[in-house]
């Protein structure tokens, strides 16, 4: 079948940056143990009580999932003190991208986003037939706030960033986010990707919910289970809306049955559960403090070398040569991380914070990678 039959904007696509497994890695290169901090997932082993609950919740296979995911919307509303309506589950927050722009975008509205950027916050755009404005980050790694504010005086359809950002690593400060939001006409819609919130401790970020509040538009903030929580292979991800019926909708347009019964069952003990969650934030902090330090003293000697400071669960490197023959050497070594793609950003790297031992291989392999030549 001739691929013309299929939609132009469905064929430009660009693919998804998505990673190599551990498996492939370790046939490719024939290394024994492959540690990967490619796709920041949580390197702390899984949640005990998360993995207890999916075996005694073996039950039912036959019977179709609960479709609008009540319990978790009701854990969710309750943390936040909110309308049980104003909060929707997706298979992963990816789908609940997927279903805004679905619902939100028709082709040559305008959706501005940032550079360097989550993928998906500009491919769901442009599979929409959507153009996309990306506003560059600083050359500190920031976010450029005049040209984002410029941005959206234009009134796009939508503005979608993370924050913290991946990959920068930086958030988007309270007085700085509260300048943006008030900049953005009501007619645009605000999606605030937080899919890294756990992992800040700065007092300077913003309480989104709060801020967002007080907007006349429509806004959405996402959040996820796939990283502090440790469910990234079980695709759990929430969003909680401006407005019950911006919840209805992206209900009706995506499929009804998004988030399958072993995911619900994991994510009600998952969000219930403190300790586990607050271990792997102590450990990922303490990670990320080790590893910027290892890293600061690499770039003393190797000025080519730039790391950034980071509020997430991964540290973004610009290593001076292309990310793509840094990841490949790294792969020799069996270390999987993400080379960065995007125009202007081809040097750099995003590693995840790991294990200390993780965090050591890592800095270990970057030596002996001739990023240090
Ligand atoms: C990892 C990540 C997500 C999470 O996606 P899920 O579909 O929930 O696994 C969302 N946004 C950003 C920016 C991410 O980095």
């Amino acid at each position: 079948m001739a691929v013309d039959f299929f939609r132009p904007e469905a064929r430009r696509l660009p693919p998804y940056n998505a990673g190599i497994s551990a498996e492939s890695v370790r046939r490719k290169y024939g290394v024994a143990e492959v540690v990967k901090l490619g796709s920041n997932e949580n390197r702390f082993g899984s949640n005990p009580r998360v993995v207890d609950a999916l075996k005694s919740a073996a039950e039912a296979p036959s019977v179709y999932p609960d479709p609008n995911c009540t319990e978790l919307c009701e854990l969710i509303a309750r943390a936040h003190g909110i309308a049980p309506d104003t909060v929707i589950f997706g298979n992963g927050s990816e789908s609940l991208i997927e279903a805004t722009c679905h619902a939100a975008l028709a082709t040559a509205e305008r959706v501005v986003t940032v550079s360097p950027s989550f993928g998906l916050h500009e491919i769901f755009p442009l599979a929409m037939g959507a153009t996309v404005e990306k506003v560059p980050m600083t050359p500190a790694l920031e976010f450029d706030l005049p040209r984002l504010i410029d941005a959206v005086s234009a009134g796009p359809q939508m503005l979608i960033f993370s924050n913290p950002s991946n990959p920068a690593g930086c958030i988007l400060e309270s007085g700085d986010f509260l300048r943006l939001i008030s900049a953005c006409s009501p007619r645009t819609l605000i999606v605030v990707d937080e899919a890294y919130l756990e992992y800040v401790d700065s007092p300077l970020y913003p309480n989104s919910l709060e801020i967002l509040r007080n907007h006349p538009g429509p806004w959405l903030v996402l959040r996820t289970l796939s990283k502090a929580y440790g469910l990234a292979g079980l695709r759990v991800g929430y969003g909680i809306a401006s407005d019950a019926r911006i919840v209805s909708l992206l209900q009706r347009v995506r499929s009804p049955f998004s988030v399958n019964s072993a995911a619900q069952v994991a994510a009600a003990v998952a969000l219930t559960d403190p300790h586990y969650l607050h271990h792997v934030i102590c450990e990922t902090r303490r990670g990320r403090a080790a590893l910027f330090d290892g890293l600061k003293t690499l770039a003393r000697d190797f000025p080519r070398v730039k790391v950034f400071a980071s509020h997430a669960n991964f540290l973004c490197i610009d290593t001076g040569i292309p990310a793509t023959l840094v990841a490949e050497r790294l792969m020799a070594e069996g270390v999987i991380i993400k080379p960065w793609l995007e125009p202007g950003y081809e040097t750099f790297i995003r590693v995840t914070i790991g294990t200390s031992a993780d965090n050591e291989r890592f800095l270990d392999a970057l030596r002996s990678s001739g990023v240090c030549a």
